[in-house]
């Protein structure tokens, strides 16, 4: 019998009324783990009703006492971070290292909104007009919910749930359905913490659970994390539902080499950010945009690195590389890494060939040169381990490049020219930069996101923005005269 996945609703296990349920494997072995419920609308309803009565007590909480949840949070999971990462690493196929890596980030997070008292502070104004006081303060939204991709089965969670719980509201988690089990865990670990039931729930499911929670009158605001595509449909339809949506999609992000950065460096930060996570990442560097003659010297240092990189099972010893999610994806990479060789791109390294542990979905690391702008390889979000390099003249031609994508999640310039680094910063249309930096992934204090395709809505994620999407501002004016000075003014109120 295959293990079921159930959703978690109320506090506890709920296995669902649908039915209908997806595989989930092991992508190391391409063995099946368990399966995971699916959530059908009226799942989404039993979950969301419960969300909302669990809201309605948790924003009457006092910001002391959700802080000491999101401590005792902290702590548990700080403590048991090798059993999460085992958890992702066996769904996901990353290796331990990395999965650690991912927690560590998400936990940032959690710190982040332990600061909830002080975050939520007011702005307060003495005699803003005569015996008047003008005050604001930031309120919760009720019931929001968090729609997230798989190559980030704890961190993207963490990103959204540890702010929306801070602010008082009641998060419904609707996580990838490729490795859905770091959810349930981080649902029990709430639990242990302290967290009243309902507060953080979790539906499993497909687009019938989304639809669902877009559509849903007492969802206030949807967080998304995932494909363009998807995003844009989440964004579009959610907003269409009078909800506040925040939808960040995906990336091609370009790191500039210029001829003066130290190209060993540059061809360590590459190795690191293209293939880390087997290219499974937001922030994957997947193009490397060689300006001047630099471009043989680079890609031989980056090519001499490869073979030394282990492929295998993300929970062995000594892994540097895991398997691709699915074997539907990895054929999918395969088929860009053909379509790149037919364009004409230079073959340096070739993922497709190598000596992979048998039944996993793995591919070796791939390196193209001499990629051109019009390649599938350049215009498409590859999610896999193939790194391009352009070749370009000038710093003036790579700006020009990266500037014309329709992604602009992240990207980084490596040099040893203040005054250029400068110059990148102010005028790259991405929104997180890198300087010398691979994968400029913000600290939980700031906020993340990127630009263009790569972010539909107006809110970034996490940190003073995550604050912000999931609160609404409310402004008091209050006075207290003497009545026996009350008179009638038909006038509109004037403050002086
Ligand atoms: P995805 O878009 O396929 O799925 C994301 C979520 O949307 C999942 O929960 C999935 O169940 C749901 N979904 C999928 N198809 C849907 C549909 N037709 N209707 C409604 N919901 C649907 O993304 P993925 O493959 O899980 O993740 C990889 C993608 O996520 C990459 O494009 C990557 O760049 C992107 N990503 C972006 C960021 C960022 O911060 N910008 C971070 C991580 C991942």
């Amino acid at each position: 019998m295959t293990t079921l996945i159930p959703h978690w609703i109320r506090g506890a296990e709920a296995s669902g009324t649908s039915g209908r349920t997806a595989p989930v494997h092991n992508p190391a072995t391409g063995e099946q783990t368990a399966e995971v419920a699916l959530a059908s609308t009226d799942d989404v309803a039993t979950a969301v009703a419960s969300a909302k009565e669990a809201a309605i007590a948790w924003r009457e909480s006092s910001l002391s006492r959700r802080s000491a949840v999101l401590f005792a949070f902290r702590q548990l999971l700080h403590e048991r971070t090798d059993e999460l990462a085992a958890i992702i690493t066996a769904e996901h196929g990353k290796v331990l290292s990395d999965a650690a890596g991912e927690i560590a980030r998400g936990l940032e997070n959690v710190e982040f909104a332990t600061g909830v008292p002080n975050l939520l502070k007011g702005g307060f104004s003495e005699q803003a007009s005569t015996g008047v006081d003008v005050y604001s303060m930031r309120q919760p939204l009720g019931v929001v919910a968090g729609i997230t991709p798989f190559n980030f089965p704890a961190m993207v969670p963490l990103w959204m749930c540890a702010n929306a719980i801070a602010c008082g509201n009641a998060f419904v988690l609707k996580p990838s359905e490729k490795d859905p089990s770091a959810a349930n865990w981080i649902a029990r670990l709430w639990q242990e913490a302290g967290l009243p039931d309902g507060v953080f729930t979790v539906v499993h499911g497909d687009k019938e659970a989304v639809d669902a929670l877009l559509t849903h009158p007492d969802v206030s605001a949807i967080s998304f994390v995932g494909s363009t595509p998807i995003a844009k449909y989440i964004y579009e339809t959610g907003t269409s539902h009078g909800k506040r949506v925040q939808a960040l999609g995906g990336a091609k992000n370009h790191a500039l080499v210029l001829p003066d950065a130290d190209l060993d460096m540059a061809a360590d930060a590459l190795v690191s950010a293209a293939y880390g996570a087997a290219g499974e990442r937001c922030m994957a560097l997947s193009v490397a945009v060689a300006v001047g003659d630099i471009g043989d010297e680079l890609v031989a240092k980056v090519a001499q690195r490869l073979p030394g990189l282990r492929v295998g099972d993300g929970a062995a010893e000594g892994t540097d590389m895991g398997p691709l999610i699915t074997a539907e994806h990895r054929d999918k990479v395969r088929g860009y890494i053909d379509a790149g060789e037919a364009a004409g791109a230079t073959l340096v390294a070739d993922g497709r060939t190598g000596d992979h542990p048998q039944g996993g979905y793995f591919l070796g690391t791939t390196l193209l040169d001499h990629v051109t702008p019009e390649m599938t390889v350049y215009t498409d979000e590859i999610f896999g381990p193939v790194l391009s390099v352009v070749r370009v003249e000038t710093y003036e031609e790579g700006l020009e490049l990266i500037n014309s994508n329709q992604y602009a999640n992240g990207t980084a310039i490596f040099t040893r020219d203040g005054g250029a680094a400068r110059a990148f910063q102010h005028d790259v249309h991405v929104g997180m930069v890198g300087i010398n930096v691979p994968i400029p992934v913000p600290v939980a204090y700031y906020s993340f996101g990127g630009w263009k395709d790569s972010l539909f809505g107006d809110t970034h994620m996490y940190g003073p923005e995550g604050i912000n999407f999931y609160t609404r501002g409310k402004v008091v004016t209050q006075r207290w005269p003497d009545p026996a000075t009350s008179t009638i003014d038909l006038g509109f109120p004037r403050t002086r």
